[in-house]
């Protein structure tokens, strides 16, 4: 989305009240924890530091980014981009440069590959060679981790544990956001270029309206999925 676009945004959710922090940071209890957002960006693109940190500096806010180990500082050629555009992920520096101004480091896999049914080893592997490369490179422990297109299954959640992370972000189907969230998982809810400030606002509802918004973002999920068709062509 356009920077314009995402300042809106965040000074909307400032207006209404939002405290923006750290997914650890939403973990810890609080006594106005229903006021407190945590804005998390996927793949470590380098627009985050460009675009999106000096607005949440602006507001004294951090947010957390989920880093694809093997493309720190590399160009996005995991991706498919029908323009054959492609973009700069976070060098190390960079990297550095958000953890020292308070926002946390996550993981997003070493390659992106989907982790839907590969082999454990192969798991196994994205789980537990990202985090080490990034609590080496940040001196600081990566609690977080989020699956390359953001589908979380049973397998995907129980092999996290087992490495040491203690939540694992992701898309789920719409029950899970009307019961209490079960243990070491975090719902999210995405924000794409086409929402606006009023779906937005149904977002943070709580109520049905949200879950309009769930089921919307789980049928872009679901397209999105054509990446990793496209990909296995390749
Ligand atoms: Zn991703």
């Amino acid at each position: 989305m356009h920077p314009k676009t995402f300042e809106k945004q965040i000074d909307f959710l400032i207006s209404k009240g939002f405290q923006l922090v750290t997914l650890s940071q939403l973990d810890t209890a609080s006594e106005d924890s229903d006021k407190r957002i945590a804005i998390c960006f996927d793949d470590g693109y380098k627009n985050v530091i460009d675009y999106a940190y000096p607005v949440l500096k602006k507001y004294s806010a951090a947010a957390t980014v989920f880093i694809i180990t093997d493309f720190i500082g590399r160009k996005n050629t995991w991706d498919v981009n029908l323009a054959g555009i492609q973009y700069e992920h976070l060098s190390k520096e960079n990297i550095q440069k958000l953890v020292d101004a308070g926002w946390e480091i996550g993981s997003h896999s070493v390659s992106h590959r989907s982790l839907r049914g590969g082999s454990e080893q192969e798991l196994n592997y994205q789980l537990s060679h990202s985090k080490r490369t990034l609590e080496k490179m940040v001196s600081q422990p990566v609690h977080y981790f989020t699956p390359p297109f953001g589908n979380v299954s049973p397998r995907i959640h129980s092999a996290a544990m087992k490495h040491g992370y203690l939540n694992v972000c992701g898309f789920f189907p719409i029950k899970y956001y009307k019961t209490v969230v079960p243990k070491g998982m975090v719902l999210r809810l995405a924000v794409y270029r086409t929402d606006s400030l009023k779906s937005l606002e149904r977002k943070l509802s709580g109520d049905k309206r949200m879950y309009f918004e769930v089921m919307k973002q789980n049928v872009i999920n679901f397209c999105s999925n054509g990446t990793i068709a496209v990909n296995s062509l390749r």
